[in-house]
Order: structure tokens, then sequence, then C-alpha cells
């Protein structure tokens, strides 16, 4: 198969469905990004990284950087975790309130903001510097010295990031974080502004196709650990369109309101795909159309 020609059709496809989106603008940086931009980008496990249209250009990672805050968190808390957020879909928006209070606090699962900001609470607990010990993971396992957070991304967030903090504030008066909102808010928001390109991001999560294993061959998660990050992908990896997703795509997938999705091929590679003009879900039009083509002409999907 020649994979090259194939991200290179689905480059071109993709600009009729972009149009179909509107670029998120409840975080006013990222209401700037042009929503013509598309990127993909393949990483195998033979290590072949190949891409096409804007597959080196960094872009806003936002929510697809909650896949390697879980994998840091259950590598390090394995199963303890599990008391503190739950692992079901939420059927409801990314950032919902009122869904928290009726679960006294605890997040429906690692993905929704609310279930993203207990993963920053336990890093910081467990590593000290969350932000830090997730940028230099990043940095390691995508070759990528240069992986940082864009400032104004993280300021527009924290000016705008009355939501977050509500969240963040209910679940302190629920007994669910262990250090200060401020605290947990500031790293919240440095994480989701991490830049990377598809390029970076497809590397970096090589380990969620195999087994757990990193780059330099040391182990981060085992093979039971790897499969249910990559099961928890599946299920709730794409707001309240997982099922959705699960449906068109097949596979394991992680997406950010920045327009990227990560889409885990297991024992083969992971992709990664970028545009920014989302759907109402907040998941990229374009995006999500380019995977569903991809394993549908490949065949390589979960299923
Ligand atoms: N930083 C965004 C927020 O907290 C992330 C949303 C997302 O990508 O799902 O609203």
């Amino acid at each position: 198969m020649d994979l090259q020609a194939l991200l290179d059709d689905l480059a071109a496809e993709s600009a009729l469905f972009a149009a179909q989106g509107r670029v998120a603008d409840y975080i006013p940086a990222l209401a700037a990004v042009d929503p013509a931009r598309f990127g993909i980008a393949l990483a195998t496990m033979e290590g072949r990284l190949l891409g096409s249209g804007d597959w080196q250009a960094p872009f806003s990672i936002q929510s697809v950087s909650k896949a390697f805050s879980l994998a840091l968190v259950l590598a390090r808390d394995g199963e303890a975790l599990w008391r503190r957020v739950g692992r079901e879909p939420s059927g409801n928006p990314f950032n919902s309130l009122v869904q928290l209070e009726y679960e006294k606090g605890i997040p429906r699962n690692p993905f929704i903001n609310a279930g993203a900001l207990v993963l920053v609470d336990r890093l910081l607990s467990l590593a000290g510097d969350a932000l830090g010990t997730l940028r230099a993971f990043l940095r390691e396992e995508s070759g990528n010295p240069e992986v940082d957070v864009d400032g104004e991304v993280a300021a527009s967030e924290a000016a705008h990031g009355h939501r977050n903090a509500a969240l963040a504030h209910f679940m302190a008066s629920c007994g669910n974080l262990e250090n200060p909102v401020e605290v947990v808010l500031d790293h919240y928001f440095r994480q989701c502004a991490l830049a990377m390109s598809c390029a970076d991001l497809a590397r970096a999560a090589l380990f969620l196709a195999n087994h757990g294993l990193r780059a330099d061959g040391s182990r981060l998660l085992t093979r039971s650990e790897s499969k249910r990050i990559n099961a928890v992908m599946l299920t709730c990896g794409t707001y309240d369109a997982a099922g959705d997703f699960a449906y068109r795509v097949g596979l394991p997938g992680k997406s950010g309101v920045g327009g990227g999705i990560l889409a885990v091929l297991p024992e083969r590679g992971v992709l990664c795909v970028w545009s920014p003009a989302l759907d109402a879900h907040g998941n990229s039009i374009a995006g999500v159309e380019a995977l569903d083509r991809f394993t549908t002409r490949t065949g390589w999907s979960v299923f």
C-alpha cells in the first residue's frame, strides 16, 4: 500500500469538509487560527514517519494532552486513580457543570475537563511539577526538544477560564482536589496550551500502539494499562461523540478543541490529524473525515 499517496489524497480531499465547521472561539487566542490548515502524520512501529499538508506545523494540542497525562498518572498511581475519577462516557459536553454536581464531584471520565483537572492534581501530588513532567515526556517521546507552551494561548485560557475554575472549585468543595485550585488551573491551562505538530504527536504516542513501551525501549505502562488507556480513548476520547467516532473510525482516539485528533493503530503506529474547524461536539470535522477514510481504505481499524 502506498501510504504517502493515501495521506496526500486525504489532505487534498479535506478542504470541502473543513468549510462545514467552526474554529473554537471561547478561547480567543484559538479563534485566530486559519480554518484552512490541514495536516496529517503517520508514525509507524518500524520507525517510519510520513505526513502531508501542514503536518510539521505546531498547533494548540488542547485536550489531546489528556491522553498523555492519563498515561503518566496511571503509570504512577495504578488503579488508585479510579477512586477519584470514573471511566464511563459522559454523554454531556466536556465542560458540563451539572453532571459533576449530580455525581458529587467525581468526574465521569479523565478526558472531560473536570477529569483532566483531577489528573493534573494527581500529577502535582505524585511528581511535583505536573506541566514540567508532561512537557519533558513529550519532548523525549517526540524527539523534539522544542515542544513548549504557547504563552499567548495559556494566558487567553486563564483569562477566560471561568468554567474550568468553577469545575475545580466544585471538586475542591467535595474534597476531590489535593492541591490549591489556582495551582491546578495554572498547570492545566499551560498543559492545554502546549504547541506540537502532527509529526510530534504521532511519534509521542507510539507507546500506546506498542503496549506501553517507550521510544527508548523502557516500559512506561504494563500491557494491561496500555490496553486500558486505549479503551478509555475509544469510549470517551472524542467528547460526547465518542460513539459516532468509534462507528466511523474504529480506533481509540483523543481530540482537542485546537482541531487535533490522535488515533492509535495498535501494533502498527499512530495517526495524528489537524484541521481547526470543529463540529458542534468539539471534534475536527475534516479530521474525523480523514480518519474515517483512512481506516476505510486501509482496513486498519481495531474491529
Ligand atoms: N483548554 C480547553 C478547555 O479547558 C480544552 C478543551 C478541549 O480541548 O477539549 O476548555
